[in-house]
């Protein structure tokens, strides 16, 4: 495994659509275990592969549950609305207040190639659609209510929320999603 360079704005790879993956290759599941290791690293609570310069459509995603890795991730159920507050790993020094579904169902494949789909909620749910906006080369600053700089330690990660603020939500992880990787350093 590999922590890969995180790519930050106004990287181009950040804006572009990413293209779905065709084959769950042994290069894409590297390529997951890499994201995964990258997104502990950095601390952050998801990664999408455009923030690793690779325009595929591939997430992980760890609310302090386990691993998810997931690939042509489709989200086709929103409900609720809440706002909160998000960092990006790709926008350094700022975080910003989005508008997030709180109850999502999302479908995609596994790490393995095998079509999953299951809801998540609250805090998961808020990661999934923040990652999945990467995907289509949507940013936090794009749809966020507000946006307010930050000092360093404070800001740089794809988390959904700010430290203390929010523990995940009961059940909100049930996706059943092996963590291959396991959740080795991560720091809560
Ligand atoms: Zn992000």
């Amino acid at each position: 495994m590999a922590v890969l360079p995180i790519v930050t704005v106004p990287a181009g790879v950040l804006r572009r659509k990413a293209k779905p993956v065709e084959r769950v290759t042994k290069r894409v599941q590297k390529l997951i275990r890499d994201m995964a290791e990258t997104m502990y690293d950095a601390k952050g609570v998801g990664l999408a592969a455009p923030q690793v310069g690779v325009s595929q459509q591939i997430i992980v995603a760890d609310d302090g549950e386990g691993l998810i890795a997931l690939i042509n991730p489709r989200i086709t159920r929103r409900e609720g609305a809440e706002v909160d507050v998000e960092g990006c790993l790709s926008i350094p020094d700022i975080v910003a207040y989005v508008e997030r579904a709180t109850t999502i169902e999302i479908e995609g494949l596994d790490e393995r190639g095998r079509p999953v789909r299951f809801q998540a909620e609250g805090y998961l749910a808020r990661i999934l659609q923040h990652e999945v906006d990467h995907l289509n080369g949507v940013l936090i600053t794009d749809i966020a209510e507000s946006v307010r700089q930050v000092e360093d330690e404070e800001a740089g990660e794809d988390r959904a929320a700010p430290a203390g603020a929010a523990e995940p939500e009961a059940g909100a992880a049930g996706s059943g999603l092996p963590a291959p990787g396991a959740a080795a350093g991560r720091e809560e």
